[in-house]
């Protein structure tokens, strides 16, 4: 089902939904399962599973010389949909990228999700190849997320890239969409970043999930803003709840975000990783008896691989 349907059925009550990633290539697939299993209790009806493009990586060879090579650290998002979708019954939202696809490399992958009986997708843009820092779309392919929103649309139309002499079937994907309360890194400021989420909502998406942010009135400023500018569409909030002192550095660097004095504090009172563990389940459950009593539609955890400190707060929630 797709989730806006999910949201339908949950008729006001707050969903559990996370978000995975797959495991570096030549791991076990088993971890992450027996990872996902406990946070069934708490029955998410859908689970994200990120993308990860290829990355531009030198390595030393032993007589010294340097060889370039692409390669994909964390392949499998398909099967990984595929994994949860037959062992858990509960429905996979793989991301689809724009960077590494041209726009028919993005229809087969679009025919492929459909073919194997997924109803959703989160469109992004994705993270610049490593190592570097600017976005480069492959030729013929998507510079921005909302024109492969406008893509999946026009599928879920019967509109296929190219004319074709037989009827098309559409898909029918429900389409999610990603944003980010304390403003994209690229973006030149809050109002400009703000048209071009309206542009993916304009050309299609059903729903909205927020990049993390440790800081409630951010979220509320958000989507007050949004609500004012016409964006009716729900609008899920990201959290992760922080696990280790060094993320305090961490998480603002890699997510342009900015970490509350009060948090900042009590995290530098810790002594190890485990006390901060621990205050980062206490943030996040207070946190997420905010956002509840302010009707979000559901609260949509960044699990990074580990369920421990996610079960902690799901006790406390749901
Ligand atoms: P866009 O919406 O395309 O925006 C990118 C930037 O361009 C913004 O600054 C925006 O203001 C600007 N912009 C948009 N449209 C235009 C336009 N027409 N003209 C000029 N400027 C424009 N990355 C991955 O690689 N894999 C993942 O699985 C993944 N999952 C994610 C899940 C969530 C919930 C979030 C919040 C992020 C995720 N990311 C993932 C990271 C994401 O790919 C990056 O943040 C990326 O830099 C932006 O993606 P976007 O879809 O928001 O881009």
């Amino acid at each position: 089902a797709k989730v806006s349907d999910h949201i339908r059925r949950a008729n006001g009550k707050t969903i559990f939904s996370i978000e995975v990633i797959p495991p570096i290539k030549g791991d076990n697939l088993k971890n992450l399962l027996d990872n996902i299993e406990p946070l069934m209790e708490f029955k998410p009806p859908f689970i994200d599973v990120t993308y990860h493009r290829e990355e531009y990586i030198e390595r030393p060879e032993p007589d010294g010389t340097i060889r370039k090579i692409i390669t994909r650290k964390r392949p499998g998002t398909v099967g990984i949909c595929s994994a949860i979708l037959h062992r858990f019954g509960v429905d996979p939202v793989p991301h689809v990228l724009c960077g590494g696809f041209t726009r028919d490399e993005t229809e087969d992958f679009l025919v492929d999700l459909n073919y194997l009986g997924i109803d959703n997708v989160l469109v992004l843009r994705g993270d610049p190849a490593k190592p570097f820092d600017t976005f480069k779309p492959k030729t013929n392919g998507y510079s921005y997320a909302s024109e492969l929103v406008e893509q999946v649309a026009n599928m879920n139309r019967g509109l296929y890239l190219h004319e074709s002499d037989h009827a098309m079937t559409p898909s029918d994907f429900c389409i999610g969409v990603a944003a980010y309360p304390e403003k994209h890194f690229e973006a030149v400021d809050h109002e400009t970043d703000f048209n071009y989420l309206k542009m993916k909502v304009d050309k299609g998406a059903d729903y909205i999930v927020t990049q993390m942010f440790f800081d409630n009135q951010k979220f509320f400023d958000f989507v007050k803003k949004c609500r004012e500018a016409g964006i009716t569409v729900p609008i899920f909030p990201g959290l992760k709840p922080l696990s280790t002192r060094k993320q305090l550095q961490v998480l603002p660097r890699l997510f342009h975000l900015e970490m509350p004095q009060d948090l900042i504090k009590a995290v530098e009172a810790c002594e190890n990783d485990v006390q901060a563990r621990q205050v980062g389940v206490e943030w996040c459950i207070q946190q997420c008896r905010e956002l509840t009593k302010a009707g979000v539609p559901g609260l949509h955890f960044y699990t990074m691989g580990k369920s421990d400190n996610v079960i902690k707060i799901a006790r406390e929630i749901f």
